[in-house]
């Protein structure tokens, strides 16, 4: 009695997640969302400058926060 092992390619090909790389980190949709959401961190926090990206690899939009390198110019 041999039960022939079949491999379900359909889940299978539902393995692949694009947002692998990028699961810690919160992501947005479009650009304006993103912006949205920076512009609400940044609102938090006064001292924090935060930019919009799109990522190479989910093609969604993250935000990262720039460091202040130069003086601050208000
Ligand atoms: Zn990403």
């Amino acid at each position: 009695m041999t039960r022939p092992r079949r491999t379900n390619a359909l889940s299978e090909h539902k393995v692949y997640r694009l947002e692998l790389a990028c699961d810690s980190k919160r992501f947005f949709k479009t650009e304006a969302e993103a912006l949205d959401a920076a512009d609400i961190r940044m609102l938090e926090n006064m001292s924090v400058t935060i930019g919009v990206y799109q990522c190479p690899t989910c093609h969604y939009w993250h935000l990262t926060s720039l460091k202040p390198n130069q003086r601050e110019v208000q």
